[in-house]
C-alpha cells in the first residue's frame, strides 16, 4: 500500500506501532488547546498514545497527575451523587438550584448490554440524545459517549458526566470532589472543571447537528457539583462557559490538519517503545514553553531538550515576545555582552539587553 493509499486512522495507527494505547478525554481536549502550535503534542495524541509511558521510555517520567488519594476520593464523591439513579443530584437541582425536574427517566450509558465499544456506545448515546428531543421522554444520561474532531482525527472521549434534560435544553452536570467553603471554591480548580465542561458542551453540540437538531439545544451554562465546604456532602452551582466555549471552539478550529503533520514523520516511524522512540520523537517539532510543566507529560523531556539547544522557548511567551524572534540564548548573552553586531532589526532589543544587563551588574556590586 502506498502512502497516499493509507487512510488516516491507518497513518496513526502504523505510528502508535506498540506504544500502549489511551483514550481522550476533555482534561486532555483542553490541554492540547493550551499549546495548539506543538505539532508533537498533537501527533502523540492523535494517534492515542499513552504520553506518560513515552515520557517514561524516554527517561524522564511525568512528575505530575493526581494522587491516588484525591482519585479514590474523587470516584468515591461521584458515586456517592448518583447513587441509586442519580437520587442526591436530583435533590440538589431541586432544592439548591431550584430546577423544577417533575419526571425523571435514567440511563447508564457506560455499556450497551456487554459492549463497552466506543462506536456503540456513542450511537446508542446519539439515539437516546434523539429520542428524548423528540419525545421529551429521559431526563438523566449518565457516562453519556461522546466525540470530536481533533485536526482531522476523530476523538472519543471518556466521559464521567451526566447529561440533564430539562425543557428541552441539555446542560452538562460535572462532579468534582473538591471543596466549596462558604461558597468559594479554589478559581485555578474552577477554571480547570469549566474548561472540561466547555470540551463536553461542544461535543455535545456535535452530536445534536449530526441529529440534524440545532447545536443551541445544549446550553452555555453547565451544573458543577462539589463537595460543601470539609464535608462529603455534595453542593450545586451554574457556571457559564460562554468564555470556555468561544476559547476551545476557536483553538481546535486552528489546529494544524494532523494529515500535515504526519508528513513531518519519517517514514516507517513508530512510537513503539525501544530502539528508535527518542529518533522519532525529536523528529517532530515541538515548542516547549514553561505552560508544559502542568498539562503535558512530556514536560521534562520537552524542557531538557529546549535547554540543550539553548532554546529562548524555556523562558516563557513572555519573555521570547520581548525578544523578537530571536530564538537562541547563546545570541541574547552575546547580544546582550556586546560581543556580537546586532543587525538594524535588533538593534533596539541588543540596546535593552546591554542595558538590562548593566543593572543586573550594578546590583550585584
Ligand atoms: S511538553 Fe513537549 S510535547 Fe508536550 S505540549 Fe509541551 S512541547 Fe509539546
Amino acid at each position: 500500500m502506498t502512502l497516499a493509499e493509507k487512510t488516516l486512522t491507518t497513518r496513526l495507527d502504523d505510528l502508535r506501532g506498540d506504544a500502549p494505547a489511551t483514550r481522550h478525554n476533555a482534561r486532555t481536549i483542553a490541554a492540547l488547546t493550551a499549546n495548539p502550535g506543538c505539532a508533537r503534542r498533537a501527533l502523540l495524541d492523535a494517534a492515542a498514545v499513552d504520553k506518560t509511558v513515552i515520557a517514561r521510555e524516554l527517561g524522564f517520567p511525568a512528575k505530575f497527575g493526581q494522587s491516588p488519594f484525591a482519585i479514590t476520593r474523587g470516584n468515591t464523591f461521584e458515586a456517592m451523587v448518583k447513587a441509586h439513579g442519580c437520587a442526591e443530584l436530583l435533590r440538589l437541582l431541586r432544592e439548591e438550584l431550584g430546577l423544577t425536574i417533575p419526571e425523571v427517566g435514567y440511563h447508564d450509558l457506560e455499556t450497551v448490554g456487554d459492549n463497552a465499544s466506543n462506536s456503540v456506545r456513542y450511537q446508542r448515546t446519539k439515539q437516546l440524545l434523539g429520542q428524548a428531543l423528540t419525545s421529551g421522554q429521559g431526563t438523566l444520561f449518565d457516562h453519556p459517549m461522546l466525540r470530536l474532531e481533533i485536526a482531522g482525527a476523530t476523538a472519543y472521549l471518556e466521559p464521567d458526566v451526566v447529561a440533564l434534560q430539562i425543557g428541552g435544553l441539555f446542560h452538562v452536570v460535572e462532579i468534582k470532589s473538591f471543596a466549596v467553603v462558604d461558597g468559594q471554591a479554589d478559581p485555578a480548580q474552577v477554571a480547570s472543571a469549566a474548561r472540561q465542561s466547555a470540551v463536553y458542551v461542544l461535543a455535545m453540540r456535535e452530536l445534536l447537528r449530526e441529529l440534524g437538531q440545532s447545536p443551541e439545544l445544549v446550553a452555555h451554562n453547565s451544573i458543577l457539583v462539589c463537595a460543601k465546604d470539609f464535608t462529603n456532602r455534595p453542593t450545586a452551582a451554574l457556571v457559564d462557559l460562554r468564555k470556555q466555549l468561544a476559547v476551545i471552539g476557536r483553538q481546535l478550529s486552528r489546529l494544524t490538519s494532523i494529515d500535515t503533520l504526519l508528513d513531518l514523520v519519517p517514514p516507517d516511524a513508530s512510537f513503539t517503545p525501544g530502539e528508535g522512540l527518542a529518533d522519532t520523537v525529536a523528529a517532530i517539532p515541538s515548542r516547549y514553553a514553561p505552560e508544559c510543566m502542568s498539562s503535558c507529560e512530556l514536560a521534562f523531556a520537552c524542557r531538557s531538550e529546549a535547554r540543550t539547544q539553548g532554546s529562548v522557548d524555556t523562558l516563557g511567551r513572555g519573555v521570547c515576545d520581548d525578544l523578537g524572534g530571536i530564538d537562541n540564548l547563546d545570541t541574547v548573552l552575546a547580544l546582550a555582552e556586546g560581543t556580537l553586531d546586532p543587525g538594524p532589526e535588533h538593534a533596539d532589543i541588543a540596546e535593552m539587553l546591554r542595558r538590562a544587563r548593566a543593572l543586573r551588574l550594578e546590583v550585584a556590586r
